[in-house]
Formats: C-alpha cells, sequence, structure tokens
C-alpha cells in the first residue's frame, strides 16, 4: 500500500519521541501490513521513550516503537497462506530465527538471533505496521481491540504463573504493574490458597485487591517479608513470582519463598542483584525460574482459552485509553507509575 502514516519515531538518539508523516511500510512477500487499531505501552517503550542506558545500546534511529498492538489486516504478501485482509490479529513480538538450536528444540522464546517488533525492527506506534504472517496472532473479532492489544504482556503472566504449581498454592506476587496485577488475577481464578500482592502504589495496590489479592502489601509502610512469614505460621510462600525487577523486592522475595518452593523471576533488573546463594537458594533447595517472554505458541493457546472462558477480566488492569495523538501525555502518565495499563487507540 503507498501513502502515508502518522507514526511516533524515535528519529534521533535522544530523550522523546516525535509523532510524524512518514511513509506506509512496504510488504515482503510473506508479511502482512496490519492497521492498528489499539496499542498498549510497555515498560520497554518507556526505556526507549527515556533513552535510557539499555536503549542506547541496542536501538538504531530512526525507529517506530511501540510493540503490543492488535488490528486489522489490510493487505497480505503472495505467500501468506493463512491470512488474509479482515482478519483481526495481535503479534507475538518476538521474531525467531527458526534454525538456532533453541529454535529447533522447542524454546524459541529464548532464540538466540531474536528480533524485537519496536525494537530491531519499526513497530506499532502506527497507524500501519509489516508483520511476519509469521508471528501474527490470530484473535476473535469480538474481543475488544484494548484486550487484543494487551494479550502480548498478559502472555508474560501467562508465562511466569504457570511456570510451576499454582493451585493451592500460598503466592507471592512482589511488583503490581500490569503483569503482576495479571499474575494475581491468574493466581486467584487457579485457586492459589492465599495470595500476597506486594506494591508501593496504592492505586495499583486498590486493582491487585480487586483481581483477588487476599492480602495487599506496602513495603514503605510495612516489611514484608516478616508479614508473609507471620501470616504462613514462619513458612514462607511456596511460590513467588517477581515482576518489580527490584533489588530490594527480588532479595524480600527469596527470603519470603518457603524452602523447596519457586520463584519465577520476569522483574528486569537495571544492574547487578547480590543475593545471598547459601541461604536463599542453596540451603533452601528453592527452585529459581527465568522467565522470558512468552513460551511459543503454547504461552498463546493458553492465553486464549483464558480469555474466552470469560473467567478473568483483563480490562480491569486497564487504567487509561488515550488517542494515539496524545502519546507525550500517555508516556508521562507511564512514567508517574500512578496507573495499571495504558492503551493508545486510533481513530
Ligand atoms: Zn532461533
Amino acid at each position: 500500500m503507498n501513502g502515508k502514516m502518522k507514526a511516533a519515531l524515535k528519529a534521533e538518539a535522544a530523550p522523546g519521541a516525535t509523532v510524524a508523516l512518514v511513509d506506509i511500510p512496504q510488504i515482503g512477500p510473506r508479511d502482512v501490513l496490519v492497521q492498528v487499531k489499539a496499542a498498549s505501552i510497555c515498560g520497554t517503550d518507556m526505556h526507549i521513550y527515556d533513552w535510557d542506558a539499555w536503549a542506547q545500546h541496542r536501538m538504531q534511529t530512526p525507529r517506530i516503537f511501540g510493540h503490543e498492538f492488535a488490528g486489522e489486516v489490510v493487505e497480505v504478501g503472495s505467500e501468506v497462506t493463512q491470512l488474509v485482509p479482515g482478519d483481526f490479529v495481535a503479534a507475538e513480538t518476538h521474531i525467531t530465527c527458526g534454525h538456532c538450536y533453541q529454535c529447533r528444540t522447542g524454546q524459541a522464546h529464548v532464540c538466540r538471533n531474536v528480533q524485537i517488533l519496536g525494537v530491531d525492527r519499526d513497530g506499532a506506534f502506527a497507524e500501519y505496521i509489516a508483520i511476519p504472517e509469521s508471528v501474527a496472532w490470530k484473535t476473535g473479532k469480538e474481543i475488544d481491540h484494548s484486550v487484543a492489544s494487551i494479550q502480548e504482556p498478559f502472555g508474560n503472566a501467562v508465562h511466569a504463573t504457570f511456570a510451576g504449581d499454582i493451585t493451592d498454592m500460598t503466592v507471592a506476587v512482589f511488583g503490581c504493574g500490569p503483569i503482576g496485577l495479571w499474575a494475581v488475577g491468574l493466581s486467584q481464578i487457579s485457586g492459589a490458597s492465599t495470595i500476597f500482592a506486594i506494591e508501593p502504589n496504592h492505586k495499583r495496590l486498590d486493582i491487585a485487591a480487586e483481581m483477588g489479592a487476599n492480602y495487599i502489601i506496602n513495603p514503605r509502610e510495612v516489611d514484608p517479608v516478616r508479614q508473609i512469614l507471620d501470616i504462613t505460621d514462619g513458612l514462607g510462600v511456596d511460590v513467588v513470582l517477581e515482576m518489580s525487577g527490584h533489588p530490594v523486592a527480588i532479595r524480600q522475595g527469596f527470603k519470603a519463598l518457603r524452602s523447596g518452593g519457586r520463584i519465577s523471576l520476569l522483574g528486569i533488573p537495571a544492574n547487578m542483584v547480590e543475593l545471598d546463594l547459601a541461604n536463599d537458594i542453596i540451603f533452601k533447595g528453592a527452585t529459581v525460574l527465568g522467565i522470558s517472554g512468552r513460551r511459543i505458541f503454547d504461552t498463546w493457546y493458553r492465553t486464549r482459552r483464558i480469555l474466552e472462558s470469560g473467567q478473568l477480566d483483563l480490562k480491569r488492569v486497564i487504567t487509561h485509553t488515550l488517542p494515539f495523538e496524545q502519546i507525550h501525555d500517555a508516556m508521562e502518565i507511564m512514567k508517574s507509575g500512578d496507573c495499571g495499563k495504558i492503551v493508545m487507540t486510533f481513530s
């Protein structure tokens, strides 16, 4: 398709973003062109917007950023076989190579040659995005656009929560941004016996309570480790879901974990984190799982079933919906931390 589109791009290697008219992307034979209906903002987008050390090291400019989205297929390449114009899709944002050791042995979520939408190639903060057919995830047209756009980060919560047993378990979720909030909800619908939500922001704690947390703990007011040990008769929790990436919370998570328990680490620390390996992992016999992305496509099928079952209202985590043109306001709200998920819509 020829023509111009509105897009938010990192025009240069500096903080901020520029909303500009750019060419609609051309598609290759195995690509589809998607008209974006909704795009949500991820912590990664914040790093890119702020142009922090990670972004400076990782990204080239100019680049359209953003990767969580849903939209309508408007054009398909000559070798596309599974999609037709009019289909409604979201996307797995990790474009895997298909031929490395991991891709060929069922571990494509840790592909060695991964390319990420909105980081390594142009992304979704635009009226149109070109994606390989292989990462498109067909979504029911009855699914609300904003809910469809958040399937990708919701998949992170699905992956982390179900990486081990959860039913009848005591669970502590450290960090209640959107992924942590969904993890609370997933634990609740899966029959976790007691759910602790640990988060310094009051608005997020309130949503955690709505999502089914039995105990909400503000670590600025009380010691979460002491409180969890008190309530579990000194045992600690069976499962810790670490979603914050904050070094203090990570250490607290290990202290709150019972011996023989499982901790899923998803939050990404900015720097190295010091841990008491002997006491908190080795002698505890802890199972420590690194959670990266979504299992491709196992997690997506599970996500679809959860959505279709209607057991969990994903929308409760969306606190702000703004038109795409207000992306700078959206980024400021995101930076304040006084929010759940922020979704931008396209007219
Ligand atoms: Zn690969």
